[in-house]
């Protein structure tokens, strides 16, 4: 069954939209923003993809809630970067200087346009400054944005949301993008006609697929992603390039549960326990700057041998006292209702913990410097650490959380040919493009991302649909 809604009936009025993680709702709340109807197709049953389940927050400088002045975020993004940045580096440097420059007022969009809580800031992993921002309340920060922007977007007669259906194919007339084919799960196809803006996400949960061809030493790691295609495959089908496709960004931490802890899919255990001060023991030892990138926390890791091949996994813990427990109250809360986090006495733990834990509260209260290099301590508040002291405790392990590679894009989310032609018709934006993070993401500036190039592919399929109007 195929059936064509002409391509005058959308293009003239309306645009495309593939996927409904927060690239895709936000190009959708850009785009009715200019009176411009959207359809946007999404293969799940329900909306939010991975970006729904974002529990660090997202980065902005300077904001309301982080107005010291911080220029450091591009340099610390180049930096995160890293060997990357020595190929394709003018339009890197482009990429990143938008995705920084343009933090500021995405979080004020978010914040005072649409009405999300982001007053809380927090410090994460290969940042010199804290600038992750989330809200206070139970809800974590991916929920509360793409429930707030699903709102706004369902009350406007301009949203038509379809679920259950999968993109296959983008359709090109004589070079331009014009729509594109998709599919029910009882096999129904249809086409819809109008200019794309491509936000399906990245491959990290596609293990058998993408990642197996691009990365096969990382076969068998389990992964904190819906498992699902990747499919940048769909747009190098009508010219797009690729870039970065080998970088995959392992997270140190997630959750084992004890009660299966076999399972591939794992809970992520947020950075923000560890930017609220959480140390991470192995036998008992601490061996890391915690706070260090996540390539480096989990080679810290991973060169140590691991305890199950299937998936392949280490066993750390992660360990927090009281302050940090009322720093990250509502994560930790939610990690202790899921049985993935124990409140335990540290004569519970291995027996070299006692002397980790007294050692590190001596480096927070500033008594002697960290051997690991860590600077930053945030709510860690027990200075005496005794066998019967409090702490709060979860197993974890590196887990494939983000892939950094995709479909290369400029500034405007044009999706490009080789040559840096663009693709008329076609932006992306989210973790389906590559190019922004280079070798490493840096925590909270994926949803940044979304926000960022994801409004810009809105205004910029916006423009392009009103210029392509009989005047
Ligand atoms: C557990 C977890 C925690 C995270 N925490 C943070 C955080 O705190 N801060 C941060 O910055 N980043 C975080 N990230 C990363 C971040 O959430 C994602 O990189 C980002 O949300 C990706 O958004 P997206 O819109 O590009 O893709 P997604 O949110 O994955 O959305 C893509 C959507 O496209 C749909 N789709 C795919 N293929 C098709 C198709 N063919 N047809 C139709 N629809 C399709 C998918 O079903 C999905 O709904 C986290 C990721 C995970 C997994």
């Amino acid at each position: 069954m195929t059936s064509v809604v002409p391509f005058h009936n959308v293009a003239k009025s309306g645009a495309i939209v593939v996927g409904s993680g927060l690239a895709g709702l936000t190009a959708a709340c850009q785009l009715i923003s200019h009176d411009i109807p959207v359809h946007l197709l999404e293969r799940s049953a329900k909306p939010g993809g991975n970006s729904i389940k974002a529990s660090s927050g997202i980065n902005g400088a300077p904001t309301k809630y982080q107005p010291v002045s911080d220029d450091s975020f591009y340099s610390d993004t180049v930096a995160s970067a890293g060997k990357a940045m020595s190929s394709m580096t003018t339009q890197r440097e482009k990429l990143i200087s938008t995705l920084t420059n343009k933090s500021s007022a995405s979080i004020s969009w978010l914040v005072d346009t649409k009405g999300v809580d982001l007053s809380k800031v927090a410090q994460l992993g290969g940042h010199t400054h804290p600038r992750t921002h989330r809200g206070v309340g139970q809800n974590p920060p991916g929920f509360a944005i793409i429930s707030t922007l699903l709102k706004s977007l369902k009350e406007s007669p301009l949203f038509h949301l379809r679920t259950a259906c999968t993109v296959t194919k983008v359709l090109q007339t004589g070079g331009r993008v014009t729509g594109v084919e998709f599919t029910y799960p009882d096999g129904g196809k249809e086409e819809i006609h109008g200019p794309v803006i491509f936000a399906a996400g990245g491959f990290a949960g596609d293990a058998e697929g993408m990642l197996a061809t691009y990365r096969p030493d990382l076969a068998g790691y389990p992964s904190t992603n819906d498992p699902r295609p990747g499919m940048q495959t769909l747009l190098t089908a009508v010219g797009g390039q690729l870039i970065d496709m080998d970088m995959v960004q392992v997270h140190p931490t997630g959750f084992i549960d004890p009660e299966k802890p076999l399972l591939p899919l794992k809970f992520l255990a947020a950075e923000v326990i560890r930017g609220e001060g959480g140390i991470l023991l192995m036998n008992g030892k601490r061996f890391v700057n915690e706070l260090d990138t996540r390539e480096k926390v989990t080679n810290a890791i991973v060169t140590m041998p691991s305890n199950s091949t299937y998936p392949r996994q280490w066993s750390v813990q992660v360990v927090l006292d009281e302050g940090v427990y009322n720093a990250a109250k509502s994560h930790i809360d939610f990690y202790i209702w899921k049985g993935l986090i124990r409140k335990s006495k540290i004569a519970d733990l291995d027996t070299n913990a006692l002397g980790s834990i007294q050692q590190y509260a001596a480096v927070a209260a500033g008594e002697v410097p960290d051997p690991f290099g860590r600077a930053f301590f945030a709510n860690w508040k027990l200075t005496d650490p005794t066998p019967q002291s409090v702490v709060y405790v979860g197993n974890v392990t590196p887990v494939l959380h983000f892939t950094m590679g995709g479909v290369v894009i400029n500034e405007k989310s044009e999706v490009l040919r080789e040559g840096e032609e663009k693709i008329e018709g076609l932006w992306a934006a989210g973790e389906i493009t590559g190019g922004v993070h280079g070798g490493n993401r840096l925590g909270g500036s994926s949803l940044l991302e979304c926000v960022v190039f994801g409004r810009i592919a809105g205004d910029q399929c916006a423009e392009y649909i009103q210029k392509s109007k009989p005047q």
